[in-house]
């Protein structure tokens, strides 16, 4: 007998018919023989809706308080999957995150999962139940509810998917798999049959949202099996694969992500001086604020800038610690700018070609756009850019690299 699990998106579990689709395909994979444990995200639109709600009773949300609201959307698609596992006539429980239970770290909104206790999840499976869980939260050790930042379902299904030793974890969302790049934006974006890890890891960590960076992340520490499907369609979708050939044989650029949710923040006229970037740096990250790109340049002065970018929704608390840090260092000013996007080259292939860099800036210098900022890794090299220059970008290196369908 194989235990799979099965994690459904916010538009796969959208309204009762649908709701109604997925506990079909979960009865027909239990028919089947398999051992199903789901688990669900919010309603599509509900956890925007209640982040919404919070934000017109505080300017900054009580992270706390956030957590324990935005947790209820998927407390609501359990009980109603499970309802609809029932109405098929099937044996079904439904488990919060607190109730499994799923132990994680007390970084209310970006909580990190410490360790699954598998018990009832087990005793159920040998009942013949199917098992529904609450995607996206867990409970801390001392019984607060956690969020594991958005997208967060795809890290409790890998997370159950290692914890139970599953013989698959399948990702069922609302397109057929992993593109070349969002197929929402580049209507020739290509459906890819295997991703590597590694690539998908880049990939997801560039802003590609069809898997959350740490389902990656878990997914390749732990060997999970992993496979992106459609809800709605049929076929083998994307499996995210160990092993993949040579990086020789490797397409140069396998795929193309785009991230709009970073903002840039400068300092500019500070001493160039050893311990500098620690000292402007340190105190954001000891905030728990998550640094991207950075980049330092000196001037002909002597004094130094320092730009680097972070997540949008935190921009204006870490621009209210770099105005301390500012006013300690004497720096000259601080510049803050939302209107970025960030677009990254992704492939294994890079590893072996040179030139790739260079194509790239040329490629994006041909429509116009001015590059910003500038960050590599083996099988990546990601521009920063101004955010209206976004789509361009994207649809023109497709093209460059030709990643098309072809048709
Ligand atoms: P779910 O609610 O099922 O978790 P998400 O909206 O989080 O769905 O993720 C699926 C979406 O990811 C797709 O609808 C697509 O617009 C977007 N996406 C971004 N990059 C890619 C890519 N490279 N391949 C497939 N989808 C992508
Ligand atoms: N409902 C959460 C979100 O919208 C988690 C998820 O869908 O994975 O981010
Ligand atoms: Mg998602």
């Amino acid at each position: 007998m194989t235990l799979i699990v099965q994690k459904f998106g916010g538009t796969s579990v959208g309204s009762i018919e649908r709701i109604q689709a997925v506990a079909s395909k979960i009865a027909r994979f239990h028919r089947d023989g398999h051992q199903i444990v789901v688990t669900v995200s919010a309603m599509s639109g509900e956890t925007n809706r209640l982040i919404a709600l919070s934000q017109e009773l505080q300017d900054r949300v009580s992270s706390r308080e956030l957590d324990v609201l935005v947790s209820t959307g998927e407390q609501v698609t359990i009980a109603l999957l499970c309802m609809a596992i029932e109405a098929l006539g099937l044996k079904s429980r439904s488990y919060t995150g607190g109730q499994v239970p799923i132990i994680t770290d007390s970084a209310f909104g970006k909580a990190r999962i410490e360790r699954i206790e598998p018990s009832n999840i087990k005793k159920d499976l040998d009942l013949g139940r199917v098992v529904v869980v609450a995607g996206f939260q867990g409970v801390d050790s001392e019984g607060n509810i956690t969020t594991l930042g958005r997208g967060g379902s795809d890290t409790t299904a890998v997370a159950l998917a290692a914890t139970l030793k599953a013989d698959e974890c399948q990702i069922y969302t609302d397109v057929d798999g992993v593109y070349t790049t969002d197929p929402r934006i580049v209507m020739e974006a290509r459906l890819l049959p295997e991703i590597t890890f590694e690539e998908m890891l880049e990939m997801a960590s560039q802003g590609s949202k069809v898997l959350q960076i740490r389902a990656v992340e878990f997914a390749g520490k732990y060997g999970v099996p992993l496979r992106v499907k459609s809800s709605f369609n049929e076929g083998e979708g994307t499996l995210i694969t160990l092993e993949g050939q040579k990086d020789m044989e490797k397409p140069m650029v396998s795929g193309i992500a785009f991230n709009r949710d970073e903002a840039k923040l400068t300092i500019r006229g500070i001493p160039d001086q050893p311990g500098v970037a620690a000292k402007v740096l340190g105190p954001i990250s000891d905030a728990n604020i998550d640094i991207d790109v950075i980049v330092q340049n000196v001037a002909k002065d002597n004094s130094a800038t320092i730009t680097f970018t972070v997540n949008r929704s935190e921009l204006e608390s870490a621009a209210e610690i770099l105005s301390v840090i500012a006013n300690d260092l004497g720096a000259e000013e601080i510049i803050a700018d939302s209107k970025i996007a960030k677009v990254s080259i992704v492939g294994a292939g890079m590893k072996s070609h040179a030139g790739v860099a260079t194509r790239m800036f040329e490629c994006l210098a041909s429509e116009g756009i001015n590059i910003q900022l500038i960050t590599t890794s083996e099988i990546k090299i990601a521009v920063v850019i101004e955010e209206r220059y976004l789509e361009l970008a994207v649809r023109a290196l497709h093209a460059k690299y030709g990643l098309e369908a072809s048709y």
